[in-house]
């Protein structure tokens, strides 16, 4: 957890909501490349995202997810390759795509000795929001997250899953289009992991576009729309999930470990 904010959230702030986005393919990638140094990570990713889709994006450690995540938030530049989002492409235009965009990361950015409701005040303020939209806005969050009855309480005195929760609560509080979450099971025990399950449902519900990392295949495999498996720098593989059972977890497992040459993805679970 960190107290620092990121100079990027402060510059979103600045943006007004929601820009407009005729396109049905929200996300749009086309021959995405990005490469540390002399290093590529991302070789080429050809991908779109519809809106309200959920997708889940499995793959080895080192393999570039977070990578992917943070060039689709704005937050680091494409080598080459272009990206597109609701309309707007990127890097040229990275103040509009951020305000589109809210990011569950590793770090929660939450301020741990103020409470949950001054937390996401706070966010939502620098999100340009008025006091009195604001205020409304916070208690809605409160209780799609569950975390009403716990609104006065400060973060540090929170579980590991409720954290999580107001940090997904922080990540929506300016009505992002689209919700990336960077490996959200991490560290939550299975209570804490159904919630979660039911959080991201309703979040999809709302209309989010949702790309979440994930090792957790049985979450991904019964969660997700479409299941994508990142390996060698290429979406190497693609596939539907979801309710209606299109793939059980074990399936996904075995495809897994076909598609990346390792013996199974259970080796780094979250
Ligand atoms: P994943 O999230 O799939 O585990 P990452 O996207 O974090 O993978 O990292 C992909 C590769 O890029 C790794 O080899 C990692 O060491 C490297 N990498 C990530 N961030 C940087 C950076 N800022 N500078 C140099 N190399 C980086
Ligand atoms: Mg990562």
């Amino acid at each position: 957890m960190t107290t620092t904010l990121p100079l990027d959230l402060a510059t979103t702030a600045q943006v007004s909501q929601s820009a407009s986005t005729p396109a049905r393919a929200i996300v749009q990638l086309c021959e995405l490349v990005k490469a540390y140094e002399d290093m590529p990570v991302l070789r080429g990713i050809n991908l779109e995202l519809a809106r309200g889709e959920m997708v889940a994006l499995l793959g080895p450690n080192g393999s570039g997810k977070s990578t992917l995540l943070k060039l689709l938030a704005g937050l680091i530049k494409p080598t080459a390759g272009r990206v597109v989002i609701g309309g707007w492409e990127l890097p040229r235009e990275s103040v509009q795509v951020r305000a589109q965009i809210g990011l569950v990361s590793h770090k929660l950015l939450l301020y741990e000795g103020l409470t949950a409701r001054e937390n996401l005040m706070f966010f939502a303020q620098l999100y340009n929001l008025s006091r009195s939209e604001a205020l409304k806005r916070v208690e809605q969050l409160l209780a799609q997250v569950g975390l009403s009855a716990r609104a006065d309480d400060v973060v540090r005195s929170f579980s590991r899953g409720m954290q999580q929760r107001l940090s997904i609560a922080r990540a929506l509080v300016h009505n992002p289009s689209i919700l990336l979450l960077d490996e959200p099971y991490t560290g939550l025990d299975q209570d804490a992991s159904a919630s979660l399950d039911v959080l991201l449902r309703s979040a999809r519900v709302q209309g989010h576009t949702i790309l979440m990392v994930t090792h957790q295949i049985e979450h991904a495999a019964q969660l997700a729309d479409r299941l994508l498996i990142l390996s060698r720098g290429v979406i190497a593989w693609e596939g539907r999930g979801g309710e209606n059972g299109s793939i059980t977890g074990d399936e996904l497992a075995r495809r897994y470990t076909q598609v990346t040459g390792l013996a199974s993805l259970r080796e780094h679970e979250e």
